[in-house]
C-alpha cells in the first residue's frame, strides 16, 4: 500500500491509514475511511476491491450460543460460532468451505470442500465474533478454536497468517495460548508446526486408540494411521513441552468397552495430555448413538486412575445446529 502511494506521488504513510482501516477498523468499503481525501478514495476504489465478509444471518441459541453464516466475496458460506460462558467468550471458526475428510459423525463432511478459506476471512469471522460478544456479553472475544468447517492443517499457511494477525499487535493482540487449532490429525503437518515452534495449543480428533475402529469412523486414518499420529505428538511435546488435548465422543456399540478405553489410555502415555470426552451431537438417522453414562464413567475412572486428566463436555447451541459436528450450512 505504502509502494502504491509513492507511486501515485502521495505520501507512503497513506499506505498505513488505509491498512489501519482494513485490519484494525474493519472497513468494508473505501468510502468509509473518513480521513482519507475523497479524490484518494476514489483512486482506492479504482484500483481495488475490499472482498470483506458478511454475517448473512445470526441464530441464537436458548444456551446463548450464536451462529454466524458467514457469506464470503464469491457467495459461498461457511458458520462460525461464539460460545459465552460465565467468564470467557469462545469464537469457534471455520478454516475451509466444506471439508475434504469423511468422518461418518459429522455433518461438515457431507459438504464438499469447495476451497480453503484466506487468512482475512478467517480473521474476519474472528473480529465478527468480537463485535457480538461486546454488543451481547459486553466483554471482548476470549479465547478462540479452530473447531468450526474444515481441517486447519489442510490449509496449514492461511490459518497461520490468521493466527499471526490475531495475536499482532496490529491486530487483536490476543495471546496465542488463549487459540487451539484442533485436526483430525495430519503427522506431517504436526511436525512443521511443531519445527515452526508455535505457540498456539494443539487438539486432536482422536475418537478411537485402535486402528480398526479409527478407520471405520475415520477412513483417512488408513492413510495416517495411529503409529504415524504418535510418533508426530510425541515430537510435538518436544519441541514445545505442549500438552495435548484429545477429543473423544465415546458412542454406543463402538468404542464404549473396556478395551476401548485401555489403548487410549495407552496412547496417552507417549505425551502429557488431557481428554474432553464431547457429548455426541446426533446428524442422521441413528447409526451413531451416544454411549451410555457407565460408559463414560468407565473412560472417566480409568483414565483419572492413571493420571490423566479428564473431562466431560456438555454441548452448546445444539437447538439450533452449532455443536460440533453440526456445522452445515442448514439453513
Ligand atoms: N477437522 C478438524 C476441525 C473440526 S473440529 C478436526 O477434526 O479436529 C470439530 C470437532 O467436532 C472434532 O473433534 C470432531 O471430531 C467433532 N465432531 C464431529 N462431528 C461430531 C458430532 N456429530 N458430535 C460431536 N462431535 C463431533
Amino acid at each position: 500500500m505504502r509502494n502504491f502511494f509513492v507511486a501515485q506521488g502521495d505520501k507512503a504513510f497513506r499506505g498505513n491509514q488505509v491498512y489501519e482501516w482494513l485490519w484494525q477498523k474493519g472497513a468494508h468499503s473505501f468510502n468509509a475511511m473518513t480521513n482519507i481525501s475523497k479524490e484518494t478514495r476514489f483512486l482506492l476504489d479504482t484500483y481495488f476491491v475490499i472482498n470483506h465478509i458478511a454475517v448473512d444471518q445470526m441464530q441464537r441459541s436458548s444456551d446463548g450460543t450464536i451462529k454466524n453464516a458467514v457469506r464470503l466475496h464469491d457467495g459461498l458460506i461457511v458458520e462460525s460460532v461464539l460460545i459465552p460462558t460465565k467468564s470467557r467468550t469462545t469464537a469457534c471458526v471455520s478454516s475451509q468451505v466444506g471439508c475434504s475428510l469423511d468422518c461418518k459423525f459429522c455433518a461438515t463432511s457431507r459438504l464438499k470442500r469447495m476451497r480453503n478459506l484466506n487468512p482475512d476471512e478467517i480473521y474476519d469471522q474472528v473480529i465478527a465474533i468480537d463485535k457480538e460478544s461486546r454488543l451481547y456479553f459486553d466483554r471482548p472475544l476470549s479465547n478462540i478454536v479452530f473447531m468450526g468447517m474444515g481441517e486447519p492443517l489442510m490449509n496449514y499457511n492461511n490459518v497461520l497468517k490468521a493466527i499471526d494477525k490475531i495475536t499482532s499487535s496490529e491486530g487483536l493482540k490476543m495471546s496465542p495460548k488463549r487459540i487451539t487449532v484442533s485436526t483430525s490429525g495430519v503427522p506431517k503437518m504436526i511436525r512443521k508446526m511443531a519445527d515452526e515452534e508455535v505457540k498456539f495449543k494443539l487438539a486432536v480428533s482422536l475418537h478411537s486408540a485402535i486402528d480398526e475402529i479409527r478407520t471405520s469412523i475415520m477412513p483417512f486414518n488408513a492413510t495416517f494411521p495411529l503409529a504415524d499420529l504418535r510418533e508426530a505428538l510425541q515430537y510435538w511435546y518436544q519441541k514445545t513441552k505442549s500438552r495435548i488435548t484429545y477429543e473423544y465422543v465415546v458412542w454406543k456399540g463402538i468404542n464404549d468397552t473396556q478395551t476401548d478405553v485401555n489403548a487410549l489410555i495407552d496412547f496417552c502415555k507417549f505425551a502429557p495430555s488431557k481428554v474432553n470426552l464431547i457429548e455426541y451431537n446426533p446428524i442422521d438417522d441413528g447409526t451413531f448413538q451416544q454411549a451410555s453414562d457407565a460408559a463414560i464413567n468407565m473412560y472417566v475412572k480409568g483414565l483419572e486412575r492413571k493420571g490423566i486428566t479428564v473431562t466431560v463436555r456438555r454441548s452448546r447451541g445444539k437447538d439450533i445446529d452449532a455443536a460440533c459436528g453440526q456445522l452445515a450450512n442448514k439453513s
